[in-house]
């Protein structure tokens, strides 16, 4: 005998992670429809590849019809959605350019630090938490300045539930010679915007919020103005990665290489554009704003109160305020470990205060509302909430009934 026979290590069984069943009720993600994720799976081919390059020109078109927009420089940034914020901005703005940001919010505060980052100077036009953006003190702000490169704002402000009047703020960007940049991460998809017919310069989105494709691919379109704009630069863009014109060599015929596209994720974008179309945008900006309404009176019924006037209340994000004496994380907690659902807490200023309540894409519907209302009358009983049976279901399914 040599010695004892050598023992080889036991492979580790291989971890297989199946995630657990969910309904995202939350800021971002939204469910993604089997369809979209059966798209995910179908074989990679080269970015290169002439069935691609065609599936980038039909997705373009789509992209187009969902910003309403005929914009020539339109396509899909590889990336999360601040991905596309700084695409935007990074490539109209050179060190030293002057920008006004709207902020009343954690997003708009994003806007403005992205834009310090391109080198520019940035003068804040400051809106309390749960108010929009003043167009009035957007006009002053650049009737001092004299002028300006850019306004950026988001058009729903994700962290308090705001929808901003971008028409106006739009006119007074142009007014003063300004690019108008909007973030339609929270709204595009779910609440009416008009790219074209409001006059925006650039705006974008993400995949994961009312488009309900999984994360990592976000759109983003760029007006003619905005275009004379990055083609007089002195400086090339600072980011190789998200330079509009070099991503442009990808959209655009012929196609070129600049970077690996997430080919995969473009199968899943142009598949949850189908269900959009299927749908119709109109029939789709319809559905979220009456199941909102349902939202709203169900949580109302529940003695929930909601954060923002009625005027900007975005449908897509609902502020809702934790009623006095009741753990806010408890009932997030309740509703997550009883039925799956997430929603979202606070952050900033309004953490521990409201909570957060998406109605985004496939997300939005009239089961989850109902579901969503019951589970969380349940969690307020939990924690001595004086609350009639049925309160909150019955509320949204009075509005449900109406038409
Ligand atoms: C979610 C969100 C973002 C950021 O998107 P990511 O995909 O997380 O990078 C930006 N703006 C708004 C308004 C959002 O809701």
């Amino acid at each position: 005998m040599i010695g004892a026979p050598m023992t080889q290590p036991k492979p580790a069984a291989p971890f297989v992670f199946d995630p657990p069943s969910r309904v995202l009720l939350g800021p971002g993600p939204s469910d993604v429809p089997a369809r979209v994720l059966s798209a995910l799976a179908r074989p990679t081919v080269g970015y290169l590849d002439a069935s691609y390059t065609a599936l980038l020109e039909t997705l373009q078109q789509q992209l187009r019809d969902l910003f309403r927009a005929d914009y020539a420089e339109t396509l899909a940034v590889t990336g999360a959605g601040t991905a596309a914020m700084e695409a935007a901005l990074y490539n109209v703005l050179e060190v030293g350019d002057t920008v006004v940001a709207g902020v009343h919010g954690y997003f708009g505060d994003r806007l403005r630090q992205v834009a310090e980052r391109a080198g520019a100077q940035v003068h804040v036009v400051e809106a309390p938490w749960g108010e929009p953006t003043s167009p009035a003190a957007v006009k002053a702000k650049l009737a001092s300045l004299g002028t300006a490169k850019v306004v950026c704002v988001p058009h729903g402000e994700t962290s308090t539930g705001v929808c901003q009047p971008i028409p106006e703020l739009a006119e007074a960007a142009h007014a003063h010679g300004a690019l108008m940049v909007v973030d339609t991460v929270a709204s595009l998809g779910g609440t009416e915007f008009d790219t074209a017919g409001w006059g925006v310069d650039v705006a974008y989105t993400g995949a994961q919020k009312c488009i309900s494709a999984p994360p990592g691919l976000s759109p983003i379109t760029f007006s003619p103005r905005a275009m004379e704009v990055v083609r007089q630069r002195k400086t090339p863009c600072a980011s190789w990665y998200l330079d509009l014109l070099g991503n442009l060599t990808v959209w655009s015929t012929p196609h070129k290489y600049h970077h690996t596209g997430s080919i995969n994720l473009v199968y899943a974008m142009h598949e949850a554009l189908n269900i959009i179309a299927e749908e119709g945008l109109a029939a789709r900006v319809d559905r979220t704003a009456h199941t909102a309404r349902a939202l709203w009176a169900g949580l109302e019924a529940l003695g929930v109160p909601l954060s923002v006037e009625p005027a900007y209340r975005l449908p897509t994000l609902t502020a809702a305020r934790v009623p006095d004496g009741v753990d806010e994380a408890r009932v997030r907690a309740h509703l997550m470990s009883e039925y799956g659902v997430e929603i979202a807490g606070g952050l900033g200023p309004l953490a521990g205060k409201i909570w957060r309540i998406g109605l985004m894409g496939a997300s939005c519907s009239r089961r989850n509302v109902m579901l969503l209302l019951t589970a969380l009358e349940e969690a307020l009983r939990e924690q001595g909430q004086a609350v009639a049976t049925g309160a909150g279901a019955a509320a949204a399914s009075a509005v449900f009934g109406e038409d």
